[in-house]
């Protein structure tokens, strides 16, 4: 099997597990390389180094992406959660916008390959800081690596594209939109459409459902993707808990007013 586009060399590691008897990947889990200041070689030689007990399928920096392992072998990256299904990307844990339109590239070139793979941080299958850095900009990765743009600036720095909701706690098509826009979604239709009809009673602040349709909705899933639930299209009180963690507010599953408003003041940054 060719290497993805975006790879620019590869350095093949003897630490790992042949083949993927639990299935194909079915996620992507970032990781960062821990103290600042070290080098992109430096890290690939140490985890091609002989009777390692770690690697990792990628190592990837701003301009140079490392491929260590083939997507169809396991690396040694996430542990006995991570490993059977994940693919790993090591990242620079400077996070300079090359590191991270680097990382943003290489992500589309494996979703080109094995298709569309969430993205979760190491930390969410073991006990670690890794991926440092990176975690709180998991949704904007993921947005940047389906945009296929440059990436913006972080929020935290530049909160540019401001895109002056009201913050009224009512989540009609004009939230929606901003919210299809900030995941990524190539529809602006405002609406959320789909099985979000079977979970009425958890989102009486969601104005925009609409209960006609029978598909998934791409809104949810991709939601679901950045926060790092099963993208089944399903807004139950599983997936409005995750998004409660994401937004900083009591995670009770239940799409209330706290939490309208702190979806529509994260969306006013122009991102999610
Ligand atoms: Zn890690």
């Amino acid at each position: 099997m060719a290497l993805n586009a975006a790879v620019t060399d590869s350095k093949w590691s003897p630490n790992f597990s042949a083949g993927r008897p639990a299935g194909n990947p079915d996620k992507i889990v970032i990781h960062h390389w821990g103290a600042d200041g070290q080098n992109h070689q430096t890290v690939v030689d140490f985890l091609c180094r002989t009777n390692g007990t770690s690697s990792a399928h990628y190592v990837a920096s701003g301009g140079r992406v490392t491929q260590l392992v083939h997507d169809y072998d396991r690396a040694w990256h996430a542990g006995s959660l991570g490993n059977p299904h994940g693919i790993g990307i090591e990242c620079r844990p400077e996070m300079s916008d090359a590191d991270f339109a680097t990382v943003a590239g290489l992500i589309r070139a494996i979703r080109a390959e094995w298709g569309d793979l969430p993205l979760h941080g190491h930390r969410e299958y073991m006990n670690t800081a890794c991926p440092g850095r990176w975690f709180d900009q998991l949704g904007r990765l993921d947005a940047a690596a389906r945009s296929g743009a440059a990436p913006a600036p972080a929020p935290a720095a530049a909160p540019a594209a401001a895109t002056g909701l009201a913050v009224d706690g009512w989540i009609g098509p004009d939230s929606v939109r901003a919210w299809q826009a900030a995941v990524g979604s190539p529809y602006r239709d405002g609406v959320i459409s789909g099985q979000a009809a079977a979970s009425k009673p958890h989102h009486a602040r969601l104005a925009s459902i609409s209960y006609a349709g029978t598909g998934q909705s791409d809104l949810v899933k991709r939601v679901q993707g950045i926060v790092g639930v099963a993208q089944d299209g399903f807004l139950g009180p599983q997936t409005i808990a995750a998004i409660q963690r994401r937004l900083g507010v009591t995670a009770d599953g239940w799409f209330g007013p706290d939490t309208a408003t702190a979806l529509q003041r994260r969306l006013n940054t122009g991102a999610f």
